[in-house]
């Protein structure tokens, strides 16, 4: 049986491409070193996936910063406003993933939503009535090229174009009707090059394929297809869906010319059934994603081969289940976790071994085999730690729990009352720069090489510069900054009980940025006080009041490796239970506005509608609700979700039941606020008024622009002004400039 891999990681082991990517920014290194250190990367990931004996790797999985926006420039899919700007291909590349503010112009940066149900951001391709689409670079050829040289004879990995089109923003009077056929053509001109390079098998990534089609959808697709198929030449074509099933489309792609079919057998609840019932014909390849590429325990090896020896067709590659894209590097960077650990853990170098030996047990007599034997001595007995105090106060949840009282209207004019603040209060979402500082004295802390009133010392007088900071800016509510948070999630984690952590186990989210998800080991919950002494150091430094700042429950499971031995609903009523306790000892010690932030709350969306609710809304609300339900009327509650992408879901939003809510709305259009204004919304909002995923200096008059639209369809009395996410990936100078804007545009409103 052979093996293959969707995507592999691209970051680099050490997070070599961030540095460089961050250094050539910063003008520090030139365009040639850039390169060679994205070459080494893609020579190392290339050739530890060959020495791992895998079949088919892919090629061209590798992005600067994201591969929609790969596929976008590829295919000329670039807004004439950033070729205007006359940069050389990789300027004008990192133009629209970034923004550009400098010589040239100033122009904001492409759009950006979760990739599905992951943690992974793209860039939205964005096309115009002017658009000329046509393949004018040659990135997965020259990256074919590369790897055939190193002695890897990859499949070529890209975003498929009806993928790429439904993701796309149609900004003009045009739509896909428009452009799907020369897209099409295109792509047939990619293929044909490839193919005259020996590319051998080419493989169009379709995730778009698991979400609900329509019959529009459908018959799209086939047209594309059909043409791509027709003129494939020499080469073969691998359809590859992941994230989900495609239940509503299987019969359709089976009868279509592909040479090979990729289907996720984990997240994809129906691919089994699927296969069974409608059968898989027999000279095409059926790519089978039994391991996972996204969560980091190690595969049961007699749950995979059962589902490899129940699809009952002899052509089946034994494949990961998505993109390794999701999961680290290696354990082997893991200095510091026990074995005991460590041996229930696959990241993606781990999982490249466990594909070599599901393939070499398939079709042998596995049981008595010495690696099924030593992979199925994992799963015998209790994996993870069991709480049974916390497992009894999970049961003990009522109905009442879930329920704040009084009702929202009338603690809204409570807060009114007390908090006494002006027309739009200007506020921010938590963090604030995270300089070299503020980082080095975690990190000496961390090693001990600082001790703790040193630490505590430095970050007090941060908070206190940053409180001093935001008075002269003049915000009206303020925050402490956020100084001892590495990460908003695995900062709670190392805080809660049944967490572990890793040195170096990070996982792209965006372009540069990096996430290092904690793991979910045992049954959750709060050790002792999180954040107090921080939030009330911060308030004994001002006369203004101070927002108290904590990740919500089901962003923090979000965010973490979660467990798969319970369900994802018992998790996340543990991690709620333990949040609380820290909501009411805030609330305790005097702090009376609580920013509790969802910022994950909408990347798990089911991905299928008729699931949205019966999979995670019915219980993922409620557990925020959860969180805050005890807490006094006077106390205002805030959440934060990054990304608007809640129209759809606007009355699950509200019923979160908060009194404030801020988000995302500045680098997506402001279509939000229509929906908001239709569903009634209750919750006050602050839709952010700037992009904060950009260096760029927000001027006054477009903050005035921007909450001039908001006021249209927001009343006056529910609107905040605040940037659109925490400040503490940006600088200090483009910062302060900008809250000073912010302010002077709420303060232009208000006169
Ligand atoms: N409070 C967090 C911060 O400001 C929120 C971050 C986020 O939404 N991603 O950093
Ligand atoms: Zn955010």
């Amino acid at each position: 049986m052979k093996t293959s891999v969707i995507g592999y990681p691209r970051i680099g082991k050490d997070r070599e491409l961030k540095f460089a990517s961050e250094k050539f920014f910063a003008g520090e290194i030139g365009e040639e070193e850039l390169l060679k250190v994205a070459k080494e990367i893609r020579k190392g990931d290339l050739l530890k996936q060959k020495e791992a004996g895998i079949s088919y790797i892919s090629s061209n999985d590798f992005s600067f910063y994201d591969n929609v926006l790969d596929a976008a420039f590829l295919f000329n899919v670039i807004p004439q406003r950033y070729k205007d700007l006359n940069l050389s291909d990789i300027g004008t590349y990192f133009a629209m993933a970034r923004g550009y503010q400098g010589a040239n112009g100033n122009v904001k940066a492409l759009a950006m939503k979760k990739w599905f149900n992951t943690n992974y951001h793209y860039l939205v391709p964005e096309i115009d009535d002017d658009t000329k689409i046509a393949l004018n670079g040659s990135k997965p050829v020259d990256e074919f090229i590369e790897a055939k040289a190193l002695g890897v004879d990859t499949k070529v990995a890209i975003v498929g174009p009806f993928t790429f089109l439904k993701l796309a923003k149609f900004t003009g009077a045009k739509k896909i009707s428009d452009f799907y056929s020369v897209l099409t053509a295109e792509y047939i001109k990619l293929v044909s090059v490839l193919a005259e390079k020996g590319a051998s098998w080419i493989e169009f990534d379709e995730p778009y394929l698991v979400r609900d089609l329509s019959s529009e959808d459908i018959a799209l697709f086939k047209e594309i297809y059909s043409l791509i198929l027709a003129n494939k030449g020499g080469a073969k074509i691998l359809l590859q869906t992941y994230f989900g099933d495609i239940r509503d489309i299987y019969s359709e792609v089976v009868s279509l010319d592909f040479d090979g079919i990729g289907l996720d057998f984990l997240e994809g609840r129906k691919s089994l059934e699927l296969v069974k019932t409608n059968g898989f014909p027999a000279g095409k390849v059926l790519f089978a994603g039994v391991v996972n590429g996204k969560n980091i325990w190690k595969n049961n090896y007699k749950k995979s081969l059962e589902i490899l020896n129940s699809l009952g067709t002899e052509n089946v590659v034994v494949s990961t289940s998505c993109s390794l894209l999701h999961v680290p590097y290696t354990l082997e960077s893991e200095k510091k976790l026990s074995d005991d650990y460590k041996k229930h853990f696959a990241f993606a170098e781990e999982k490249l071994a466990e594909l070599s030996e599901i393939a070499a047990l398939f079709g042998t007599e596995f049981e008595s085999a010495a690696s099924f034997k030593n992979n199925q001595a994992l799963f015998t007995g209790r994996v993870n730690s069991e709480d049974k105090d916390v497992q009894a106060k999970v049961a003990a949840i009522t109905e009442s729990d879930y329920v704040r009282l009084p009702v929202f209207e009338e603690r809204e004019k409570i807060q009114k009352k007390i908090l006494n603040l002006p027309a739009f209060p200007t506020t921010t979402i938590g963090s604030f720069p995270q300089t070299s500082d503020v980082r080095k004295n975690r990190q000496e802390f961390k090693k001990g090489l600082k001790s703790k009133e040193e630490y505590v010392e430095f970050n007090k007088k941060k908070i206190a510069e940053c409180i001093k900071l935001q008075e002269e800016i003049g915000l009206d509510v303020l925050v402490h900054g956020e100084f001892e948070r590495n990460d908003m999630v695995e900062y709670f984690g190392e805080n809660l009980n049944g967490y572990v952590f890793t040195e170096k186990a990070w996982v792209q989210s965006y372009g540069t940025r990096n996430v290092k998800p904690p793991i979910i080991w045992g049954d959750v919950s709060r050790k002792s006080p999180i954040t107090v002494e921080w939030s009330k150091f911060a308030k004994s430094c001002t006369d203004k009041p101070v927002k108290g700042m904590l990740t919500g429950p089901v962003t923090i499971l979000n965010w973490s490796f979660p467990r798969e031995d319970i369900s994802i609903k018992e998790s996340i009523l543990q991690i709620a239970l333990a949040i609380r306790d820290e909501v009411l000892d805030l609330e305790a010690n005097g702090i009376g506005i609580i920013q509790i932030d969802e910022a994950a709350l909408r990347e798990k969306l089911p991905l299928r509608k008729s699931d949205w609710y019966s999979e995670y809304l019915d219980f993922a609300i409620p557990a925020f609700r959860l969180v805050h339900s005890k807490v006094r009327p006077e106390t205002q509650i805030h959440t934060h979700m990054c990304y608007s992408e809640f129209t759809d879901i606007i009355p699950a939003i509200d019923a979160m039941d908060a009194d404030v809510i801020t988000f995302e709305a500045s680098r997506s259009d402001l279509q939000i606020l229509d929906s908001l204004k239709e569903n009634n919304f209750k919750t006050e909002v602050g839709p952010g008024v700037y992009d904060i995923h950009s260096p760029r200096v927000p001027s006054v008059d477009e903050i005035v622009a921007a909450l001039t639209k908001m006021r249209a369809k927001i009343e006056d009395s529910k609107l905040w002004v605040n940037p659109d996410c925490g400040l503490k990936t940006r600088g200090e100078e483009e910062t302060v400039k900008s809250l000073k804007n912010l302010v002077a545009a709420a303060k232009q409103i208000r006169g």
